[in-house]
């Protein structure tokens, strides 16, 4: 006998069936586009450092034989700009790499105590004009959870680095950890310029800047948080913002703690 297409006897089915692949070409088109437009974005942003080291070149062309201020201020600023441009292209691979599901270790296990600990007094080691602090609730040294390390370091380290770059006069970051149950709550909170409920809707979106201008002189090019989102839900985390505009941000994440079970099955899988 030959092989045949199973007969689809039933009117639901068909109906069914159309349904799915509907839907399937519904979320084929909505990637696309995603797609699309992030490309588009990226062009975006991409145009203006090259504008600004196009036309650093062109004065340097025209007056830096003759003159040497001239001649300093544009290599010096064309530098910056390719440093900035470097950095922007770094955070795009970032984040490109952070949706990919294949690059997250699905083994992997952090004690956050001892991650957080360390990534605070390094943080207040590089910003020695802020005062960094670490209050710790209910965590026990030995909670692990399933991320893989240097991903737990780049969601901290993008959160205390926008308390700072969005600080005002009072100069302090406080992260507090806290275990409630099966979940971990890790909070930082800073007393800088706060956010609008306006903008808490977008600035976890990518290239979202509150101000463009003023964030461009500090350096943001909208995607750090964009960054840690995707890491964070990767391992099944949540992460959210509270903010009082004028008063400060608190950015809260959650991540799944590892029961004994949990770690030992992991353990096991990262010997195979
Ligand atoms: P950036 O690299 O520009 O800081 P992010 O994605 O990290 O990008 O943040 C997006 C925008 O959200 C920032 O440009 C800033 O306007 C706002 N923002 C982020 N964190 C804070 C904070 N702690 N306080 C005030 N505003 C913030």
């Amino acid at each position: 006998s030959t092989a045949r297409i199973p007969e689809l006897n039933r009117n639901d089915e068909l109906e069914e069936l159309a349904l799915s692949f509907n839907m399937m070409l519904d979320r084929m088109q909505k990637y696309i586009e995603q797609q699309k437009q992030f490309v588009s974005d990226v062009s975006h942003e991409l145009r203006t450092p090259v504008a600004v080291i196009e036309g650093h070149l062109s004065m340097l062309k025209r007056w830096g034989k003759d003159d040497p201020q001239i001649l300093e201020e544009s290599i010096d600023a064309s530098i910056s700009e390719a440093e900035r441009m470097k950095h922007l292209i770094q955070e795009m691979l970032d984040l490109t790499r952070a949706e990919q599901i294949s690059v997250h270790y699905p083994n992997a296990i952090s004690e956050p105590m001892e991650v957080l600990t360390r990534v605070v007094g390094d943080m207040g080691m590089v910003h020695p004009d802020f005062k960094i602090g670490l209050e710790v609730e209910d965590l026990d040294p030995d909670t692990k959870i399933q991320i893989y390390q240097g991903h737990l370091e780049q969601i901290l380290i993008i959160l205390i680095d926008n308390g700072i770059k969005y600080s005002t006069d009072r100069k302090e970051i406080l992260v507090s950890a806290g275990q409630s149950g099966q979940e971990m709550q890790i909070v930082v909170q800073d007393y800088g310029e706060g956010i609008s409920d306006e903008d808490k809707k977008k600035i976890f979106n990518r290239f979202y800047r509150v101000d463009k201008a003023r964030t461009r002189e500090k350096g943001g090019n909208g995607l750090g948080l964009s960054i840690a989102q995707k890491l964070v839900e990767s391992y099944h985390g949540t992460i959210d913002v509270e903010s009082v505009l004028g008063q400060g941000s608190q950015f809260r994440i959650t991540f799944p703690v590892l029961t004994d079970e949990d770690v030992k099955r992991l353990e096991k899988r990262q010997e195979e």
